[in-house]
């Protein structure tokens, strides 16, 4: 039986837990506090998605001190790299982890969008858990290689660099570490609605919608689709390839989209694909929150109707042309559109105009610029 196993805290990691055990055992070697914990045969832990280790350690505590479906749904980051699994898949990996059996889910991006692999800790969580209950912890949250921000506190984490692959040998308790702030770089539209994204993700009690994707509706209406309006079209993996990189920048295309084909599009369109990074990523492009991405059907149209009167409200004067391809519409579906919803045009029609002017030059009647 392990005495004195820490009680986890709020949204604490499992492997932070195994750290403070280690601190509070007084062993100076980590391979007795290992021995301990898995009675001789020493197990995986501290990687993102969680192994038998969790069932083997709670088997050597005092019934009723800890459940197993707790420690996964509170501790680990099961939930979030579960969150599009289908129901019996995820029923599957469940009952495999309270057996104490490994997952079985072995694709898990391990590293940080700059390439690099660590723990990350806020440094405002880092206080305030400090001045709560003593002492400061690893969070589960900000141990997802996508997430830079603390969703919390919407500040940059700082990242502690080790491979996950070395937590199986080494405790390193985050009150060792010493607290300092990140670097504030310039901040990027998308890191608070991402940190968001991902923490609902992880906390919410979301799941895939039946016979609908928004993601794809909405990614049709901000123009990445074939290019007419309707809701069954295919996604253009180029066009979300180019738009991918003007809004995130190199370091997450390269990671998460630069090998995107068009099988992999047709996945993540049909809820097949099991890693929610890209979800988390493509949604909050096209300004999707979690509660839209998986609530009731969104209509194309009405997104395209959306679109189209905040370009009008914005003020600015756009050709008729522009304005289509902004949009991602040919120029005559912008007449439908309007014509549909009783918009007056507010755009120019300036290929006309031109094109009567280029007339105009060629005839040599009049000289019109
Ligand atoms: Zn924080």
């Amino acid at each position: 039986m392990l005495t004195y196993f820490p009680t986890p805290y709020p949204g604490e990691w499992w492997y932070s837990v195994l750290c403070r055990y280690h601190v509070r055992s007084g062993h100076s070697k980590y391979a007795t506090t290992i021995n301990e914990l898995y009675g001789g045969r020493p197990m995986v832990h501290g990687r993102l998605i969680p192994g038998g280790d969790c069932a083997t350690i709670l088997s050597n505590l005092p019934p009723g001190v800890l459940s197993i479906n707790d420690v996964l749904a509170n501790h680990t980051l099961l939930p979030y790299y579960t969150r599009f699994f289908e129901a019996n898949k995820k029923q599957q990996v469940w009952k495999a982890l309270r057996a104490g059996r490994g997952s079985g889910i072995t694709s898990v991006r391990t590293l940080m969008t700059d390439g690099t692999e660590g723990l990350k800790f806020c440094p405002n969580c880092y206080l305030l858990d400090t001045r709560k209950y003593g002492e400061a912890y690893w969070h589960r949250v900000h141990q997802i290689p996508l997430l830079g921000y603390c969703p919390m506190h919407k500040i940059p984490l700082v990242t502690v660099p080790i491979k996950f692959a070395r937590l199986s040998e080494v405790f390193l308790p985050l009150g060792s570490v010493h607290c300092q702030e990140a670097e504030h770089g310039e901040k990027a539209p998308w890191m608070e609605p991402l940190a968001d994204m991902i923490a609902a993700l992880l906390y919410g009690d979301y799941a895939p919608t039946v016979g609908y994707n928004n993601l794809h509706t909405a990614l049709i209406s901000h123009g990445y689709g074939e290019d007419r309006i309707s809701r069954y079209q295919s996604i253009d993996v180029g066009k979300v390839q180019r738009a991918v990189m003007e809004y995130y920048g190199g370091e997450i295309y390269e990671q998460y989209f630069s090998r995107l084909s068009a099988a992999v599009m047709s996945r993540l369109m049909h809820w097949k694909l099991s890693s929610p990074d890209r979800y988390a990523l493509l949604a909050v492009m096209v300004g999707l929150d979690a509660d839209t991405l998986f609530g009731p059907a969104l209509d194309v149209t009405d997104l395209l109707l959306e679109r189209l009167l905040s370009y009008k409200e914005a003020g600015v004067v756009y050709g008729k042309n522009d304005l289509a391809a902004k949009m991602g519409i040919q120029p005559g579906q912008l007449d439908s559109l309007a014509a549909k919803y009783h918009i007056e045009p507010f755009w120019r029609q300036i290929r006309q105009e031109r094109n009567r002017c280029i007339r105009l030059l060629l005839t040599n009647s009049e000289y019109c610029w």
